[in-house]
């Protein structure tokens, strides 16, 4: 596909890689976007905003030729994963085991926007609309066109929504979705070390949620503490010294001195929009599902998203838009389904009291740690190279 309007409303990274794809191949990209994007710069504080990415997200952004432009001293390859339940054994997971340098990537959500903008605003076939958002959508059986707060009207043949969780686009065309609180929230602190960079991401598993351990670049690190929206908002009143202090009493053992930097609440919720597209429409990233963050992969599930649209677009052009979102859907959404249920089924079971679950809970992590092969699966899958 080339030569044909796109319009992308969201500029997060799912939309801003969409666009930077479909732009290099020489399509006309109209991206809109409710904020105003601001290039961060090196002196700023390390952002709250982290995300682990797969070795496939990592290819993705190698593809658009901006993974290069990610500053060096902002990225933070890991080699091992472990996880355990408090007072069990480790299950342990190490990029020697399948012969790769790492296992994937943690760094902040803004630079990676950043660094896709960055390329966005270099090319003369990308057209970028700032603070502003659609008011109405109207679509025929040849194009779709959107109206602007300042009455601005955009037609194309394509429109892909990559507004976040709470889609506007996916709301005025009243796409239904299935939803619930997972009654857990979790606190994102990131510290200082005085430690040299570390090179494992971990998590405990408790009953009363996850605790879990990033490594950032440099002597930083991202701690994300699951718990009940009470005690994750107790925790949050609480000042950097107090919370060091809470961390230092409540949070599995570091072996590392630190400083908390900040911290921020977020509420967990999940949701699966039951359609990804409507006519010429189509939902792709947070905007058609949110996954709980415990696994690290709703960012990773969105780049799929891209590139399998991406993909059907390109190899798929003669079909007309509707039947290259049917097939869109029909890919993306049982994948993005096994991996929500997944999850959810591993987090129901870690928490779980019951004395049967917590038995088969250790025996499956102990046969697990044993089992070389389906360590090497589960990795592979989480790398997104399956
Ligand atoms: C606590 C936490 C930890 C996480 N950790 C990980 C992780 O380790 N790995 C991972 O893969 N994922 C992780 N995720 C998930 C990941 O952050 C999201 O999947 C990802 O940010 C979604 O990107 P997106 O571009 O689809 O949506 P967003 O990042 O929400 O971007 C949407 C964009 O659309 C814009 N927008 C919104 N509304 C409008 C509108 N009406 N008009 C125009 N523009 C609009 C917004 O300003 C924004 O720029 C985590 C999530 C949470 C909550």
């Amino acid at each position: 596909m080339a030569n044909t309007e796109v319009i992308i409303v969201g500029g997060g990274m799912v939309g801003a890689l969409s666009a930077l794809l479909l732009a290099q191949q020489g399509n006309t990209v109209h991206l809109i976007e409710k904020s105003v994007f601001q290039m961060p710069t090196h002196d700023d504080p390390v952002d709250l905003r982290v995300s682990a990415f797969s070795a496939q997200s990592k290819l993705l952004l190698e593809q658009a030729d901006v993974w290069k432009d990610i500053p060096a001293d902002r990225l933070c390859p890991y080699k091992g994963l472990q996880t355990w339940e408090k007072g069990s054994q480790k299950l342990v997971f190490s990029s020697d085991d399948i012969g790769a340098e790492q296992l994937g990537y943690i760094a902040e959500n803004r630079w990676i926007q950043a660094v896709l903008w960055q390329a966005l605003q270099a090319l003369t076939n990308v057209y970028i609309y700032q603070e502003t958002q659609v008011i109405a959508i109207q679509q025929d059986a040849k194009q779709v066109s959107v109206t602007l707060q300042n009455q601005q009207v955009i037609e194309a043949e394509l429109l892909l929504a990559c507004d976040g969780a709470n889609s506007a686009v996916r709301n005025h065309l009243q796409m239904p979705m299935t939803s619930w609180d997972y009654r857990h929230h979790c606190l994102l602190i990131n510290i200082t070390t005085d430690s040299a960079q570390q090179d494992i991401t971990w998590q405990e598993f408790r009953e009363t949620g996850p605790c879990a351990f990033l490594p950032l670049a440099g002597h930083h690190a991202s701690l994300v503490w699951y718990h009940s929206p009470q005690k994750i908002k107790h925790l949050q009143s609480l000042n950097n010294l107090q919370l060091k202090q809470a961390i230092k009493d409540e949070f599995p053992a570091l072996d590392f001195e630190f400083e908390v930097d900040a911290k921020g609440g977020f509420p967990l919720t999940r949701r699966h929009a039951q359609h990804y597209y409507q006519g010429r429409v189509a939902l792709l990233g947070d905007a058609a599902h949110t996954i709980n963050p415990l696994a690290g992969q709703g960012v990773n599930l969105g780049f799929k998203d891209v590139q399998c649209l991406v993909e059907l677009l390109t190899e798929c052009s003669d079909l007309g838009i509707p039947e290259i979102l049917k097939r869109y859907q029909c890919k993306r959404k049982p994948a993005n389904l096994l991996m929500q249920t997944g999850m959810d089924i591993f987090y129901k079971v870690s928490k779980s009291e019951s004395n049967v679950v917590r038995v088969l809970r250790k025996g499956f992590l102990g046969a697990a740690q044993q089992s070389g092969q389906l360590k090497t699966r589960v990795m592979r899958y989480a790398m997104g190279i399956n």
